[in-house]
Order: structure tokens, then C-alpha cells, then sequence
């Protein structure tokens, strides 16, 4: 035999898994919204910020210019309130049953889908109040067959000084597709759902219809405000616009070992050696949130070079294929980050898993108790964080 005897080499101390967040790029995105829509920019930090810290993309937005902040729920309102930020701050989809009165006491603003959530809402008072119309998902919203009468129980509550409508909301379903003729069907189930709350007497002021993808398309929906949660971390679902990446996700190779061709490699031994080849241990997984169906045509970067990612991702690990490269244990690798430097993209683990860019980023897990460390901070600090 000519090859190589399998061989084994474990690191010891060495770095983490790693999240860097880039918040200059939340700033230049942000700023780039800021330029483009009418009117104010709500930056959408549910869902901890994408994945990428609620507190400080709220933080870095609000510094750029952004206004308001959104979020889903009340308790991730509340949470924004608890890092101390004092902003006007939208929640948007809560049970009938939610603390609204939580809501109310640190002055989060609540949308209205329904009959029941306005009687649960004007019940405890005091709340500032975003009616929100189906504007075409058939998710959430109030359908068109409901809103007169929620129109005129709102303005009733409003009267009896139980609450005050604010705002008017909506939602696009194909927004991304400027040609899609359910963009008009909705711009116009908006218009007339403003009509309908001004004809019960209701004064919203602030009237939003518009997320990323409408706001780069289509001016028609922009209103007096756009919310704004994917293109804020780089994502552009309408493939228009440069964007800015803002995560990095690094780990370092905690083992090589070299195999013979034909050795069979993870689970289902899903990938067999074709040769003698160099195997890299990286310690994330789709615990993680690497996804497993990224599992054939994966690639990380290291050492300056591009590596196939070899075999099914694990729950806790990765292999990647070192063979011809120079990498070793210690070594960063680059999960994915802008691509500067040729590492793979969120867009590009997308495409391997068939995932959106939405899903790969708010999947990777490193909030508290995760083995992924997040930091973030501008480049600077994001650079000396990873060294
Ligand atoms: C998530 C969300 C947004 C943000 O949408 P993007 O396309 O990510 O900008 C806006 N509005 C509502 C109601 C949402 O749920």
C-alpha cells in the first residue's frame, strides 16, 4: 500500500465557534432605506434581530436613522424596553390573552386584528393602537368582510378614551415580484381600508403597507412608513439592490486525520474517500444551525481556499475535505460570511439547502446557552474580536 497510514491530530486550546455581527453593516443598510423610502423606516428586529441581536441592530438602526423599531410580539417589545431602549416600538402578533397590559405600561404600541383583540386591548386602556387589514396573505390581518365593524368598534373604544388608533398596517404577500397582480390587489385593499377607518371617524396617521421587498419595488406602497427586517441584514429577496452582510461565522478545525480511498465518512457514510484525502473536524452542526440539507455541495473557507464540506452534517460537527490545502488544526474556517475574502455567502448556504437566506440566518443559534458566541460591534471591533 502506498497510501498514507490513517493519522490523528487533536488541538487543544483554540477559539470558539463564533458569530461576529458587522453593526456598520446594519448602519449602511439602514441608511440605504432610509434614502429610499417616503417615509420613516421601522427597523424589524423580531425574532432577536434576525438572529442577530435584537438590542444592538435596534441600537445601530435607530443611530442610522431609523425611527421605530417592530417586533411580533410583546414580549420581545418588552425585552427592547429591558436593554433600555426608549424608541416607539410595534407589536404585532400577540393571542388575544397577551399582556397587554404589560404592553401598555412600557408604552409599546399593539396591532389590532380583530374584534376580540380590540375588546381585550380597550379593556385594559391606554393602548396606541395599528389596525391591521389583510392586505392579501390570508395569515394575519383582518379580513375584508370584518373591517367596517372593527372600524366602528375602534372608534366606539376610542371615544369611550379607551384606546387610540394610530396606525393602519398591511402586509404584501408577493411583494418581491414587482409584476405579481396580487401587489395591486393589495395596494388598493389598503387604500380602501383607509378610507373605510376615516369614514368611521378614525384619524391613523401612521399607514404602512411596505416590507423590504415592496419598499425597493414599488414607491406606490411606501405611505408614511416602511418596516424593514431582511434588507436590513443584507437580504434582498428582489435581487435589485447591494446590500451589506452583516454576520461571520467562524470555527476553528479541532481535528485533521488523514484516510484511505475508499474510507466511508459520517453518518451513512453519505461520502466515501475517492483517494487518500486530509479530513478537517469543524465543531458545528445543525444543532447549530448549519443546514443538514446543505449537506452535498457545501463549502467553507480556509486557509484561502475553498474546502468541500464531506458527508452528512452532523448535529454537532462538519467534515470538510483539507486534502491539497495547507489547513490544520487550530486553523479559522469561515462558515460564511460577506464574501470578501472568498468565503461562502448566506446567500450561497441558501441555494446548498434550498433554504431561504431568511431561514439560514435566524437559524444559526447562538443566543444564551448556545455554543456559538455571538459579538458584535462595528468592523474594527468585529475583526479584533476574531483574532
Ligand atoms: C417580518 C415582517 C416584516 C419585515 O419583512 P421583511 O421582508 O423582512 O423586511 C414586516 N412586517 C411584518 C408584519 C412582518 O411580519
Amino acid at each position: 500500500m502506498t497510501s498514507p497510514s490513517p493519522s490523528y491530530a487533536v488541538g487543544t486550546a483554540m477559539a470558539r465557534p463564533t458569530l461576529s455581527v458587522d453593526l456598520t453593516a446594519i448602519a449602511a443598510n439602514t441608511e440605504l432605506f432610509c434614502r429610499i423610502a417616503t417615509g420613516e423606516v421601522m427597523a424589524v428586529v423580531k425574532a432577536d434581530g434576525f438572529g442577530h441581536g435584537a438590542a444592538e441592530v435596534a441600537r445601530a438602526a435607530l443611530t442610522a436613522g431609523a425611527t421605530r423599531l417592530g417586533v411580533a410580539t410583546i414580549e420581545e417589545a418588552l425585552a427592547l424596553r429591558a436593554a433600555g431602549l426608549r424608541a416607539p416600538v410595534l407589536s404585532w402578533l400577540n393571542p388575544v390573552t397577551a399582556d397587554w397590559r404589560a404592553a401598555s405600561a412600557a408604552g409599546v404600541e399593539v396591532a389590532v386584528p380583530s374584534i376580540e383583540h380590540l375588546q381585550a386591548v380597550a379593556e385594559v386602556g391606554g393602548a396606541r393602537v395599528h389596525l391591521e387589514i389583510d392586505a392579501g396573505l390570508a395569515r394575519d390581518g383582518c379580513a375584508p368582510r370584518g373591517w367596517l365593524a372593527l372600524c366602528r368598534a375602534a372608534r366606539a373604544a376610542e371615544r369611550a378614551g379607551r384606546l387610540h388608533v394610530v396606525g393602519l398596517m398591511g402586509h404584501l404577500p408577493c411583494a418581491d415580484r414587482a409584476e405579481d397582480h396580487s401587489n395591486s390587489v393589495g395596494r388598493t385593499r389598503f387604500a380602501w381600508a383607509l378610507e373605510a377607518a376615516r369614514s368611521a371617524g378614525l384619524r391613523p396617521h401612521d399607514l404602512h403597507l411596505a416590507a423590504t421587498s415592496a419598499t425597493l419595488l414599488d414607491p406606490r406602497s411606501h405611505h408614511t412608513m416602511s418596516r424593514i427586517g431582511a434588507g436590513l441584514y443584507g437580504i434582498d429577496p428582489t435581487r435589485t439592490t447591494a446590500l451589506r452582510p452583516a454576520l461571520t461565522l467562524t470555527a476553528p478545525v479541532v481535528e485533521t486525520r488523514t484516510v484511505l480511498a475508499g474510507t466511508g465518512v459520517g453518518y451513512g457514510h453519505a461520502w466515501t474517500a475517492p483517494r487518500s484525502s486530509r479530513l478537517g473536524l469543524i465543531p458545528l452542526g445543525y444543532a447549530d444551525g448549519l443546514p443538514r440539507s446543505a449537506s452535498t455541495g457545501a463549502e467553507m473557507h480556509v486557509a484561502g481556499e475553498r474546502v468541500p464540506v464531506v458527508g452528512r452534517i452532523s448535529m454537532d460537527m462538519t467534515v470538510v475535505d483539507l486534502t491539497g490545502t495547507t489547513a490544520t488544526v487550530g486553523d479559522t474556517v469561515t462558515v460564511l460570511g460577506p464574501g470578501d475574502d472568498g468565503e461562502p455567502t448566506v446567500r450561497e448556504w441558501a441555494e446548498w439547502s434550498g433554504e431561504l437566506e431568511h431561514e439560514i440566518v435566524t437559524g444559526i443559534s447562538s443566543g444564551p446557552g448556545s455554543r456559538v458566541r455571538r459579538t458584535a460591534g462595528p468592523a474594527a471591533t468585529v475583526l479584533r474580536g476574531l483574532s
